[in-house]
Formats: structure tokens, sequence, C-alpha cells
């Protein structure tokens, strides 16, 4: 959410950044609104002051036992009809203004470079050899197969399309590359947290998901409650309506279960465990002081945290920054990093590290005050350390050998019964 004041003075700059994150919002009818129900606003404060004041005028006539009590009665009777009348008008400019105010974008860096998709992403940094194989590579599919590591045919018969088990050293590989970020993380002085993955519809919207994120969501109709998308909603959620103390920015990972619908991405990635309903995803989230280079400054730091984690699975990678049209309502900046995919023959999104100003403080009254004892909303960041199975697609076919076995990187050892290879059993 932006603030009102800022909206009203940069308006062609908010209908520009709209238009270029492809979000249907008519800046004039915004203005047009808030005019409206600042107007109206005004309107019913009158009449009520005058209706008072004509209340108070009837005492005074009651008690003199005067004639023309009748008609001021008249006159409020009429008044209050016409404040009930403005009332409800005001309830329905309320509504339009809410829901317009709902799809207000974030600011965009200026630095963002300017596209329609993720194909205008500019590649920024290219990391690590990548791999030429001197045999027929297989795919992620055919290297679980062997070692029986996933099963999907089953995860279909049991939840639907896009679901799956993992077994062996398949679930094995899954909580090894958790536990290697949280470690990172743990190091860095990030607060570790396991959090609620269902949460209240406010939530979901104070955290900046909602209204536009919804068709990506379930909803647990029974309870009104959503499966969240990632762990960044209950950490967002997790000092909302508070004041806290950013001194030194708040630094938080979460591990979590994270849902998605994938509304509409029909025949999209279809094979193997690259996109699916249900993963698991280390997050971190930062809360710090409202200061754009600070801001800036932990951005690059969260990303390098997940590059550094990247470079523990020894697995080549890109970072691209990520423009307009592929940048999500909140964000104010984002990079994505793409790992290399041998059977893909590409990078691919792996990670995503996004500087969120105000945006979620602002819906989620997250506040700090500075030295002078003035309130201001913190900003917020967030970006994934890991998530998982997808990053298995790169770790088990980089690291593929031409018996079948899985190289394991050094760092993943000791979470792997210190085995430096996946064989066959
Ligand atoms: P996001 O929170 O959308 O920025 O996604 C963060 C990371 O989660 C992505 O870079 C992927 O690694 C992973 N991810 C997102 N959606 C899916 C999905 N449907 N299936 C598997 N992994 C996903």
């Amino acid at each position: 959410m932006l603030d009102i004041q800022y909206i009203l003075s940069h308006t062609d700059e908010i209908q520009t950044v709209a238009d270029q994150k492809g979000i249907k919002l008519s800046v004039e009818s915004l203005v047009k609104t808030y005019e409206e129900r600042r107007t109206l606003i005004q309107q019913i404060e009158n009449m009520r002051a005058t209706r008072n004041n004509l209340t108070k005028g009837i005492s005074v006539l009651a008690r003199e036992k005067n004639k023309a009590i009748e008609a001021k009665k008249e006159d409020v009777r009429e008044l209050n009809q016409r404040i009930k009348e403005d009332e409800k008008h005001l309830n329905e400019v309320q509504n339009s203004y809410n829901g317009l105010m709902n799809l207000v974008p974030n600011i965009v860096s200026k630095d963002t470079p300017i596209g329609l998709s993720d194909e205008d992403n500019v590649e920024i940094k290219r990391v690590g050899e990548v791999r030429e194989f001197n045999f027929a590579i297989k795919d992620h599919m055919e290297l679980a197969e062997i070692h029986d590591m996933f099963d999907i045919p089953r995860g279909v018969k049991v939840a639907g399309t896009r679901n799956y088990f993992l077994k062996n050293k398949g679930l094995t590989l899954h909580r090894a590359v958790q536990q290697l970020a949280l470690d990172v993380l743990h190091s860095k002085g990030f607060t570790l947290m396991d959090v609620p993955i269902m949460a209240n519809r406010n939530v979901l919207y104070t955290s900046g998901f909602f209204p536009t994120g919804e068709d990506q969501t379930y909803h647990l109709t029974k309870d009104d409650k959503y499966l969240v998308g990632t762990s960044e909603v209950p950490l967002i959620g997790y000092y909302s309506n508070e004041v806290i103390d950013v001194k030194y920015p708040i630094k938080l990972a979460a591990v979590s279960n994270c849902f998605r619908r994938e509304a509409g991405s029909g025949g999209r990635d279809v094979r193997g465990l690259y996109r699916v309903h249900q993963f698991a995803k280390v997050e971190q989230v930062i809360l710090c002081k409202n200061d754009l280079d600070l801001s800036n400054r932990l951005l690059e730091e969260i990303t390098n945290n997940a590059k550094e984690i990247l470079n523990l699975l020894e697995l080549p990678y890109r970072v691209v920054s990520v423009c307009t049209g592929d940048l999500s309502q909140k964000n104010y900046k984002q990079y994505d990093i793409e790992t290399w995919m041998p059977s893909r023959e590409s990078y691919n999104e792996t990670h995503s590290s996004s500087n969120v100003l105000d945006f979620q403080t602002r819906r989620s009254s997250i506040r700090y005050k500075d030295e002078e004892g003035k309130t201001h909303y913190c900003y917020s960041l967030n970006n994934t350390a890991v998530a998982t199975p997808r990053i298995l697609i790169p770790l088990m076919e980089n690291h593929q050998q031409e018996d079948g076995s899985i190289y394991i990187p050094k760092a993943l050892r000791k979470y792997m019964y210190d085995e430096e290879y996946i064989k066959r059993s």
C-alpha cells in the first residue's frame, strides 16, 4: 500500500508503474473516488454539526414551550434522512476507493529494466562453469528412477496432478538442502523459525499477496483460512500492528511447506518436480528502518546469502535483474537467481530476492520510532534461501556421473550420512 498523499502528488508515476506491471488501474478514477469520498465525509460532518445545534436549540424551545419547536423537529428529521442517504453513498464510495487502493502498485527502482515479461529480465552476473558432459545425460526423473528417489504416479493418485512422494535419498537430499540453508542463515545471525502455514485472510492482504494473488492460493473454506504460498506471509504477519525496535535490522528465516494452485500454468512444466503444488522453502525476511541505502545494501546481502548456498551446492547460476513487467505489485526491486538445469539446457529460476520498501509494513502497520521519537513504517525485504524439490533438479542433473551415480557436494555430506555419492544400492 502507498500513502494516498504520495499517490495524489505522483499520479503520472503511479499510472506508469501500474501500466508497466500490467495492473489494470486508472489512477484518475482513484483520485476522483478519493475526492468524492472526502467531499461526502465533509458534507456528513457538516450536517451532523448542524443537526447537533438544532437539537440543542430544540431543548431550549421545549423548556420555553415555544411553538416553533415542531418546525425545528421537522428540520432534524430531514437532516437525519439526508445523513442516512449520504452515509449509504459514502459506504459505496469507500468500497470503490478500497478496491482501487488495493490495486495501487509499489513504485519501482530507477535501475529496474523496462520490459514486458521474464524474457526482458537483464542478466547481471554468471557464476560457475556450465559442465560439458561427455556422455548422454539423464534428467532428474531418470536419475530418480535409478535410485528410487521420487514417486510421481502415486503422488498423482493420492493428491492429483503436480503432486509427488519423495523417497529414500530423494527425501534425504530434500531435507539436507533445507538444513544447510538454515545452518548458513543461523551463522549469519538470522532468527530461525517454524511458522503457521495456515493464515487468516487479513494477513494474506496485509503481507501484499491479496487481492492480486488470490487465484494462486488454496482456501480452506470451512474455517475460512488460507494455505500460504510462502512463509513470507506469516513472517510479515508476525510483527503486524506492532512498534518494533529496528536499531539493527531484524533478520528472520523460516522453513515451511508452501502451497500454490499454479492457476493458469496449464500445460507448462508438467514433467518432473519443476512446478508442483506443494514444496518446501527456507525463506529470509528482513525488517529495517525506512532507509533506502540500507535496504539496498540488505537486498545485496540476502541475495549473497542465496549465492553462497548455491556455491556450497557447487552449482552454476546467474543473477538477473527482474524487469517491470515481471515485477509483482508489491516489489520495488527484484533479482532472480537462475540455476543451470542441464536437461532444460538453460538457467531457470530457483530464487527471488526483493526489496519491498514500506508496501507490506504500511498494510501491516509495522512501525518503529526514530531517535526523536517519531514513528515510521519499517522497510521489508525477502529472498529464498533454498526451495526444494526444484533445487534437486540442478543438483541431481549437474552432479550426475556416467554410471548414473550422483556426486554429493562436500557441504551437504554431513546431512547425507557422510556419503560422497548417491549410488545404486
Ligand atoms: P517465489 O516465492 O514465487 O519468488 O518463489 C521462490 C522460489 O520457490 C522459486 O524461485 C522456486 O524455486 C520455488 N517455487 C515457486 N513456485 C514453485 C512451484 N510451483 N513448484 C516448485 N517450486 C516453486
